[in-house]
């Protein structure tokens, strides 16, 4: 299989769904509304520490892009992906029955202040470039206060949210085109992938070898 093809068109959707994020928080923020405008600025992180569901393309497009990266901003992102498994294995024995979709479920995960493994020391996300879909669109408007339990309604903008639903499915319609393997997962789920594509065994008596 052609890697660049799948890849190119996932980058389009990824594009289209910025081009309306970016399109939507301007009319917001014309509006001169504080309650309207975006809370969302580089360097909160409260939405890092949630569950990110993503597509089997969409982690492979982010293993490609890793490995790419200097040797030590792998090394780097390799000790986080396994400090970030150590408590995301720790939080599956103790997590509240349920889908990973429930409410509940998704409540008590950002309760554990686990941070995504891409999340860097300046809570920058260090494979912005390749971002899952989900984070994309992801957004709170007036105060980012509400993300961090989640516990009471973010307020949103309907229009993004439906394009990164749509953006989503779109990219879940082209892993079934490919027949790429399972439909995809957690950023968690895909820790084998990245450990590879940073260099790493996929085991992790391999990955604590280095
Ligand atoms: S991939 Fe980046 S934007 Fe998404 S949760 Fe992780 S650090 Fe945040």
């Amino acid at each position: 299989m052609s890697a660049s093809l799948p890849f190119a068109a996932l980058d389009q959707i990824a594009a289209g769904l910025d081009r309306t994020v970016d399109e939507w928080f301007a009319r917001a923020r014309a509006t001169g509304r504080p309650e309207d405008r975006p809370a969302c600025r580089r360097g909160c992180a409260f939405c890092c520490h949630q569950l990110v569901p993503l597509t089997t393309l969409e982690a492979q497009r982010i293993g490609a892009y890793l490995s790419t990266l200097p040797r030590h901003q792998r090394r780097q992102i390799g000790a986080s992906l396994e400090r970030h498994l150590d408590r995301f294995s720790q939080w599956v024995k103790d997590r509240p029955a349920g889908d990973v979709r429930d409410r509940a479920v998704n409540l008590d995960y950002l309760r554990q202040r686990i941070p995504c493994p891409f999340l860097g020391p300046e809570s920058e996300c260090r494979i912005y470039p390749v971002r899952p879909l989900l984070c994309r669109g992801h957004h709170a408007l007036e105060t980012s206060a509400r993300c961090q339990t989640a516990e009471t309604q973010i307020r949103t903008i309907p229009a993004v949210d439906a394009a990164t639903t749509a953006a989503m499915r779109q990219a879940q319609v082209l892993v079934e085109q490919l027949h790429l393997p399972g439909g995809g997962g957690l950023i968690s789920s895909f820790v084998p992938m990245f450990r590879v594509a940073l260099g790493r065994d996929s085991t992790r008596a391999g990955a604590q070898r280095r």
